[in-house]
């Protein structure tokens, strides 16, 4: 039996038993909630692919802040039951969210009589996602995979095993009842936290949340821990730029939005990919292949495949990271309406998702004859 490594940076407390994640990997550590330092914990999801997002939990006298929620409520409500014996001296009266991705912000609708915070933009980008066309596109999914054409099988296939482990029908969208433009301070009892806004970047706005006292960062999707970045907004010198913020603050101990728990080593490794991929991508710009060609071509070169980078989980998203750094080169991609534009960079992405079969979580990307049988 697979046996779940202990963790450097915190103490686990309370979770369930599992040893597996969900995609039916081995867990790299384990899930629940871990004691960082004082009252500030986390939530850790193993390993951070898809919807397997971390939380904060700061645990004050008397009242308790949730940094993020889940993709959807029942996982959410899932979380509450685990941590109900930490937090009964202590409720949550006020939620946090990082960034507008539902895999942070889905769950937010059980907490609709409490103060929620956002940045603005973060806000007004909640505003445009629609659980429904998740569902739908988790439906079609099942469908689409026995279509053996210009890689809609793959895509198929791609999208309906992300989708699988969550239900997207019972989410109504909660916006935060409170934003700010740049930065936001809170006490709780005697823990001081200051909330950065440091996008745009992997989305239109990116928090920080930051406990100066205790030495921790909650860093949202601004990192993540041995899985691949993703940048949905760019630009990536601001992106770079939200990295370095990070590691000035010279955290003890760094909660990504996916992944083990981290440091600035974690950083740095972080900054170092994106210029890596700035360069490679750049150079296959230069002569002029396109984003898929580009992102096929670094993906399994020897520069790639030697360095740290080729060790994270789901390596395909360098295909959207590609399509956003061709956008900022000035690119002219397609003429596609946005909705479609996504749907056209998630079938690359899941076509190239194929070529690596190695690469985890492994599930999202078995050969086409196993994805036919079932
Ligand atoms: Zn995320």
């Amino acid at each position: 039996m697979h046996t779940v490594p202990p963790c450097k940076y915190g103490t686990w407390r309370l979770g369930p038993m599992r040893n597996t994640t969900r995609f039916a990997e081995p867990a790299r550590f384990r899930e629940g909630l871990y004691t960082l330092h004082g009252g500030a914990h986390a939530w850790m999801v193993p390993n951070g692919a898809w919807g397997e997002t971390n939380l904060g939990v700061i645990i004050g006298d008397g009242t308790s802040v949730l940094i993020d929620t889940c993709w959807d409520p029942a996982l959410m409500q899932e979380v509450m039951s685990h941590i109900a014996p930490a937090i009964a001296n202590a409720p949550i009266e006020i939620v946090i969210n990082t960034h507008a991705d539902g895999d942070h912000c889905w769950g937010n609708q059980l907490f609709h009589d409490k103060q929620i915070i956002g940045s603005d933009a973060c806000i007004a980008q909640m505003k445009h996602y629609h659980p429904r066309s998740l569902s739908a596109l988790k439906n079609a999914g099942k469908l689409l995979r026995h279509i053996p054409f210009a890689g809609i099988n793959c895509f198929g296939h791609y999208m309906s095993e992300m989708f699988a482990p969550y239900d997207f029908s019972k989410v109504c969208i909660t916006l935060p009842t409170h934003g700010f433009q740049e930065k936001k301070l809170l006490r709780i009892g005697n823990t001081e936290l200051i909330i950065f806004n440091v996008g745009p970047g992997h989305t239109d706005g990116d928090s920080l949340v930051y406990l100066p006292q205790e030495k921790v960062v909650y860093a949202g999707d601004i990192l993540f821990a041995d899985c691949t970045p993703v940048m949905w907004s760019g630009p990536v010198g601001n992106l770079i730029k939200a990295l370095e913020t990070l590691r000035h603050l010279d955290a003890n101990v760094i909660v990504p939005g996916h992944g083990r728990l981290a440091n600035n080593r974690d950083v740095t490794a972080a900054i170092q990919y994106w210029q890596f991929a700035e360069d490679q991508l750049y150079r296959c710009y230069q002569q002029n292949m396109t984003p898929f060609d580009a992102a096929r071509s670094v993906l399994h070169s020897p520069q790639f495949l030697s360095s740290p980078f080729a060790h994270w989980d789901s390596p395909e998203r360098i295909l959207t990271n590609a399509y956003g750094l061709y956008r900022e080169w000035g690119a002219r991609l397609t003429n596609l309406p946005e909705k479609l534009n996504v749907m056209n960079i998630l079938r690359q992405q899941a076509m190239l998702a194929f070529s690596v079969p190695t690469a985890t979580p492994k599930i999202m990307r078995h050969r086409l004859g196993w994805a036919q049988t079932h």
